[in-house]
């Protein structure tokens, strides 16, 4: 791709002043950081590297054990072959997730494995997406296409089409990352404490988390990276997510499904083996909210394996495989109402709504206001209840950390 290809911002002139970064935290640099999934380990891990001290609390006695919890996530990336900012965004984090795990993991088939993915192309449609893709310019060693043939040779495994293959794609197990990602001298991590409230000190505004039996850790920035429980803190109370349940199964394999060397993906994705086992989802379901793996799942995850690749299919049991003794594991995934990202300074939100307010009647103004950000809150999940206002300063001033 080339520069030219992706679409800027304009090079001068006015700039929308919601999109201003915050002012650079002068003095004392200590973060609170709230939830240890994939989210809160990398920004955590961004600002110890920076410097910061940084205190991370999780409600679980372990990290990741939400959606970061699963055995193998997918490591790949979801192009169009409209160049946009989202397309720069999106390539930069893949690059960017390829070097941490190069620099922190070793690619040993349980952490992780660079082991390329392909993605089918099972219908019309995104066959005609994958061609136009294909053809956008991109290096071969982000994607290609390939045929048949060449994507049964590269996987191990006959498959019946072809697809794009990502070669530096892969899976990782997120659990093995965050807690490396953890692992610094500048980050305290602070386990099996829910925190009840975010309190931010009127005179100095730095913040405290508050746990049911008083202060957790104070800071002079809060991130919360709570994912759908980012609406139970005031500062954050009206950012609009959305839950989606998703269910994986895990499949025991055989001598025959060992052969897969490559993820495979369409509706759904199974990886090669970790662990003597295959990893196969994963469900969307918006109606449902419980953290229960179900028998009607798991045989959905299992007819989407038997459309995606039948050989495979055959090779791990086919119609065989009781779906009422399979294993797997249900998470609830934090989307946006547009599925993009969620990341930044925290706005008050009434204030901001009076200030960006005469754009309601004409949204060709050329607004300068300074957004109303709250000072020193970030989030950074995709994430709402009664409107914010700054809570007590809690009496007991010194956090038990
Ligand atoms: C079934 C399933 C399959 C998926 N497959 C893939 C895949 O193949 N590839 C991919 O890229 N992505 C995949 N995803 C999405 C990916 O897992 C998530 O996007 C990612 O894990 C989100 O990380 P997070 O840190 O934002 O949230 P989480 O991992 O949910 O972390 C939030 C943390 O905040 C903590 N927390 C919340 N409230 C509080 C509180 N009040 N006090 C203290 N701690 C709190 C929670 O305990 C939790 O640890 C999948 C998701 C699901 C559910």
């Amino acid at each position: 791709m080339t520069r030219g290809q992706l679409q800027h911002l304009p090079p001068s002139g006015w700039r929308a002043p919601w999109y201003a970064y915050p002012q650079q935290a002068t003095g004392e640099r200590s973060a609170v950081v709230i939830g240890a999934g994939i989210a809160g380990a990398s920004i955590a891990r961004s600002l110890a590297n920076r410097g910061w001290q940084v205190t991370v609390l999780d409600r679980h006695p372990r990290a990741a054990q939400e959606a970061s919890g699963n055995p193998q996530g997918v490591l790949y990336t979801k192009l169009s072959p409209h160049f946009t900012l989202l397309t720069q965004l999106v390539l930069s984090g893949y690059g960017y997730t390829l070097r941490t795990l190069h620099q922190l993991l070793p690619e040993d088939g349980v952490q992780w494995r660079r082991c390329g993915v392909l993605q089918l192309a099972g219908d019309a449609a995104e066959e005609k997406r994958q061609q136009g893709l294909a053809a956008a310019g991109l290096s071969p060693h982000i994607l290609r296409r390939v045929d048949a043939a060449e994507a049964s040779a590269l996987a191990g495994v006959e498959l019946a089409q072809g697809g794009l293959y990502f070669e530096q794609g892969g899976w990782l197990n997120p659990p093995s990352l965050v807690n490396k990602l953890l692992d610094h001298p500048n980050i305290t991590l602070r386990l099996g404490d829910a925190v009840t409230e975010l309190a931010q000190n009127p005179a100095d505004g730095g913040w405290v988390a508050m746990g049911s039996d008083g202060p957790l850790a104070i800071g002079s920035i809060a991130v919360v990276a709570t994912a759908n429980d980012t609406m139970q803190f005031d500062p954050t109370y009206y950012l609009p997510v959305k839950r989606i349940r998703g269910q994986v199964t895990e499949l025991a394999a055989t001598s025959d499904s060992k052969a897969l060397q490559t993820v495979l993906c369409g509706e759904g994705y199974i990886t090669p083996v970790r662990r003597d086992r295959h990893c196969l989802g994963a469900t969307f379901k918006f109606e449902y909210e419980d953290l229960e793996t179900n028998d009607t799942e798991h045989a959905e995850n299992l007819a989407m394996l038997a459309g995606l690749a039948p050989r495979l299919y055959q090779a791990l049991g086919g119609e065989r495989i009781d779906p009422a003794q399979c294993h797997g594991r249900a998470a609830l995934r934090c989307t946006s109402p547009d599925y993009l990202p969620m990341v930044g300074a925290i706005v008050d939100r009434d204030a901001f709504l009076d200030c960006y307010q005469p754009l309601a009647r004409d949204a060709s103004l050329k607004l300068s206001a300074e957004a109303p950000l709250i000072r020193g809150c970030t989030s950074a999940p995709p994430t709402a209840r009664a409107a914010w206002s700054p809570r007590r300063w809690p009496a007991k001033s010194s956090p038990a950390c």
